[in-house]
């Protein structure tokens, strides 16, 4: 293995483990708007690459089209 790929290869496993953690959490959980109050399901590269703070995400809205801190609420 070249040792120049190393820190790549280390970007990748991480990004890897990221997307599996997200994966797992958008199985269980919609994302709910604060403006219109619709929850809505998102995928899990998504869910990886959105902004987040304190669990909840910056998402645009499919319902209302505002981009707003989507709150997770429990599939069910
Ligand atoms: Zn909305």
């Amino acid at each position: 293995m070249r040792k120049d790929l190393l820190p790549l290869i280390v970007v990748m496993a991480g990004f890897l483990a990221l997307f599996l953690v997200q994966r797992g959490r958008t199985s269980l959980y919609h994302y709910q708007c604060t403006h219109c109050g619709e929850s809505f399901g998102i995928s899990p590269l998504l869910a990886a690459l959105a902004h987040h703070r304190m669990g909840q995400k910056l998402l645009r809205c499919p319902s209302c089209g505002a981009v707003t801190w989507a709150r997770p609420v429990r599939k069910g």
